[in-house]
């Protein structure tokens, strides 16, 4: 069996937000093989992510067995190395590596999570991410919430995200999960004085408050915060995984799946964090790339809401109550209608 194509492009459906996310935002990566079977993967980058996926990885992988996924991988980020390592090289390995496992899930007719060792068809609990305030009738549509609160407090700051915390708390009662994400904009200071103020009432993470970059701030801080630091949404690779947890910087890691060098990675990451005993929760866990992971991987099975925007990933299940369901069919499970994608 060989490959014949690989494909790149970057659909955008409406409500995608006018950020870094549409403009770099997620690409669909297909690899077609000479069996009549096409893998499908999500990566990132936008355009930039597209060429490095139509360019290097395409001339790499044209006519090789699409087979040994882990070893591709590693010629992958051999190619890319000289201009990649982090970022939005990563991200196309990823959606490549993704396709890859979506292959060998369809000619195997097993799911992936199969393919990893676990199970389909147990509900995995979910937790809802929001920026904006939550309403009333949220309540209940997840088992946790998480709030961005890296954008509130102008001027007084702590203690208007303090303010937010509270009025979601008064919210969600006692027995629904709170965690906060800072999205890299804090400074030590501040993490440990909205730590110090949220800490009665319980709150399960503070997300990435620091640049991932300062790990020797992540060192500090985790030795002086009583509320659980959780981290890895912006880092690439399981090379860069293993400091973090050897080191101790973060209670919870959380992977993007599509980001961080694809399932080939997140696997490692995972056998090393299981091995020492830190938690996993994948950003986006609820979308496809990372679900399969949690169901087969996972010690503590949290599943965080994904991207509405990305209607033209079809046949993912949904949230009910809850909790999600993969189902049973092989690879990732997806349906893509390629002759309607959105913006292509
Ligand atoms: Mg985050």
């Amino acid at each position: 069996m060989k490959i014949t194509n690989v494909r790149a492009c970057q659909p955008i459906a409406e409500n995608s937000p006018g950020d870094w996310r549409t403009s770099l935002g997620q690409t669909l990566v297909a690899v077609d093989t000479d069996v009549g079977v096409t893998g499908y993967g999500v990566g990132g980058g936008g355009a930039a992510g597209t060429h490095v996926v139509e360019t290097v990885l395409r001339d790499l992988l044209l006519g090789e067995s699409p087979e040994p996924v882990e070893a591709l991988w590693e010629r992958m980020y051999a190619a890319t190395l000289a201009f990649g390592r982090k970022g939005i090289a990563v991200m196309a390995v990823s959606g490549v590596d993704l396709a890859l496992w979506d292959l060998r899930g369809k000619l195997a007719g097993e799911p992936v999570a199969k393919l990893l060792g676990g199970a389909v068809g147990e509900p995995i609990p979910t937790y809802g991410t929001f920026w904006s305030d939550l309403t009333p009738e949220m309540v209940g549509e997840h088992t946790a919430f998480k709030l961005h609160v890296e954008h509130r407090g102008d001027g007084d700051r702590i203690d208007g995200i303090v303010r937010a915390v509270e009025q979601a708390w008064a919210l969600l009662g006692p027995e629904t999960g709170l965690m906060l994400d800072a999205w890299m904009r804090w400074d030590e200071a501040t993490t440990l004085a909205v730590a110090e103020a949220v800490e009665p009432l319980g709150v399960g993470w503070i997300e990435e408050p620091l640049s991932p970059d300062d790990l020797d701030g992540y060192a500090r801080i985790v030795e002086r915060c009583a509320i659980p630091i959780a981290g890895g949404e912006h880092e690439f690779t399981a090379a860069a995984f293993r400091p973090l947890i050897e080191r101790g910087l973060h209670a919870v890691l959380q992977p993007d799946v599509c980001w961080c060098g694809g399932m080939t990675e997140l696997v490692k990451i995972y056998e090393m964090a299981n091995a020492a005993g830190v938690r996993v929760c994948p950003h986006r866990g609820c979308e496809v790339w990372g679900l399969h992971a949690i169901a087969a991987l996972d010690q503590q099975p949290l599943a965080e809401s994904g991207r509405p925007w990305m209607t033209w990933v079809g046949g993912q299940p949904a949230v009910e109550a809850g909790s999600i369901t993969l189902s049973d069919r092989p690879g990732f499970g997806v349906e893509i209608d390629e002759a309607n994608l959105p913006g292509v």
